[in-house]
């Protein structure tokens, strides 16, 4: 459950116990109330019912003594006398009035039964307090029977009063030991049920928080690849763990991309500058037989002494010969900054690839014959017109053909070509040696610019490890590619797959 929830729930419960607590009080005041009022009618009307038993009482003793008095003397009634009898039969019935309303609800039957003979026994008097003064009025009021129905009802009537007053005090009692124990109780509970639910809110949310510190802390020192995966929780926690961990893992990412992209300069850099190293060699070489050369030849000329014809020949030779390894060299990196900037464009046109090949192989032939290599070519005999860069075509041959000559001694160098019978207009070309050989790892770099198989080969074998980068752009320019096998003191393959048409690429993709 979230934070969110729990602290709601939590606020809720509590709110619930502390709206009982409040309602069990007010109910208990309620039911205090009206069981007092009702206690303290009881006890009125049970001090009424005494009052009124006592002035009939002292009404039928008066009443005995008049009637005696009618019975043996001739005195009369006096109005004064007669009034004051009536006033206080109208007392009488006003307090058994006021006890009636007092007698509501259980005691109500017996307040009837006590108006009804109270009633009749105040007529009766009345009608003797009137009729006392005429002598023909007969009436025996001796007779108890009236007095003493009005009596009795008067007092089952008391009985009843104090019988519910004793009933409304122990109601009142249990009522207020009730309210007493749900409020103690209630209070309680709401202390408990507080203090556990901030005891697990606490607690949880401790936990949570200090597996998210310790996932910073440990992301923090370095480890990368730790992640908070052990929230329990689907709302603001665990959006914040998941958070976190998406945080983590783009973080590793641009930080591994960030090692990546330096590890790469550096050995951009690397490579570079073992370029710059290569290269200087490479041009020093040509021009130290160029300046050697000529001033030799510009000594030779100086000197009085006869010229060998056939020994200066052969030094402007050697002249010319570097001066071209220069310029070719200086071709390769205007070639190959030429395809970085994107400048280096096709210029397309129809020419027999059998004749490029063999020219090049007969510019490879003082070469070969210096290392010792035999040159064997096959299946040129048959090859399609290609409509391709022939200028292109041509250094791609002339680098691996020297390649291949440069890294083999005593050995042969195979070219050979085949249409590829399932995709028409494509032609393989190979070149294959028995020299060195290359490792698989150096596989996959040899194709990058200023990169050679092993820091030593400049020192071996010459070469600033440019050839093979602009033969493989030159592939892909041409709409092609170029692939290597190679077995370390075995020798190497090159092929390279070139469609007759350029278009064809485009139409394949
Ligand atoms: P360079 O030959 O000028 O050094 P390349 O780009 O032509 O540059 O070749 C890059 C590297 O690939 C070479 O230095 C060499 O280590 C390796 N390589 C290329 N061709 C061969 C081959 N036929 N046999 C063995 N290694 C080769």
């Amino acid at each position: 459950m979230s934070l969110r929830r729990q602290l709601t729930l939590s606020l809720v419960i509590i709110l619930v116990l502390f709206a009982v607590n409040v309602g069990t009080h007010f109910w208990g005041s309620y039911a205090r109330n009206e069981s007092m009022l009702a206690y303290r009618n009881s006890v009125s009307a049970a001090q009424l019912s005494t009052e009124v038993e006592q002035l009939l009482e002292d009404q039928r003793q008066q009443i005995l003594i008049l009637a005696a008095l009618r019975e043996t003397t001739e005195e009369r009634l006096g109005d004064a006398e007669l009034q004051r009898a009536e006033d206080a039969l109208v007392v009488i019935n006003q307090k058994i009035q006021k006890l009636g309303k007092l007698s509501r609800g259980v005691t109500e039957l017996n307040y009837d039964l006590l108006w009804q003979s109270s009633s009749n026994l105040l007529k009766r008097w009345l009608k003797f307090y009137r009729s006392y003064n005429d002598p023909t009025f007969q009436m025996n009021m001796n007779d108890p029977l009236p007095f003493l129905q009005a009596s009795q009802r008067l007092s089952e009537l008391e009985q009843r009063q104090e019988f519910i007053a004793a009933q409304r005090s122990d109601i009142i009692d249990r009522t207020i030991d009730l309210t007493d124990r749900i409020t103690v109780i209630g209070f309680f509970s709401s202390i408990f049920l507080t203090a556990t639910l901030g005891y697990f809110l606490l607690s949880y949310t401790n936990t949570s928080l200090k597996r998210l510190k310790k996932g910073t802390e440990r992301f923090g020192s370095g480890d990368l690849n730790y992640r908070i995966d052990n929230i329990d929780d689907t709302g603001e926690l665990g959006d914040l763990a998941d958070a976190f961990n998406d945080m983590s893992d783009k973080l590793r990412n641009a930080i591994y991309d960030v090692h990546k992209a330096r590890d790469s300069a550096d050995e951009a850099n690397a490579a570079k500058s073992m370029f710059l190293a290569n290269v200087s060699h490479e041009l020093r070489t040509p021009l130290n037989a160029i300046i050697g050369y000529s001033e030799l030849l510009h000594d030779e000329m100086d000197d009085k002494s006869e010229i060998n014809r056939p020994q200066f020949q052969q030094d402007l030779g050697t002249i010319i010969h570097s001066g071209r390894q220069l310029l070719a060299l200086i071709d390769d990196i205007l070639d190959l900054s030429k395809i970085e900037t994107g400048k280096m464009s096709l210029h397309c046109e129809t020419f027999n690839p059998t004749v490029i090949i063999k020219q090049a192989c007969d510019v490879l032939a003082p070469l070969l014959r210096s290392n010792h290599n035999e040159l064997r070519v096959s299946g040129l005999e048959e090859l399609p017109a290609l409509y391709n860069d022939a200028v292109k075509f041509r250094q791609i041959f002339t680098n691996l053909l020297s390649n291949a000559n440069k890294f083999t001694q005593d050995g042969h160098i195979s070219v050979s070509a085949q249409e590829v019978p399932e995709r028409p207009g494509w032609i393989t070309f190979t070149v294959e040696d028995t020299g060195i050989g290359i490792t698989r790892d150096q596989m996959s770099y040899v194709f990058d610019a200023f990169v050679q198989a092993e820091s030593s080969t400049s020192a071996n074998y010459g070469g600033t490890g440019l050839g093979l980068a602009i033969s493989r752009d030159f592939c892909m320019l041409m709409g092609g590619s170029i692939t290597v096998e190679s077995e370390i003191g075995v020798g190497s393959s090159f092929t390279v797959l070139i469609p007759t048409d350029p278009e064809l690429t485009h139409a394949a993709a």
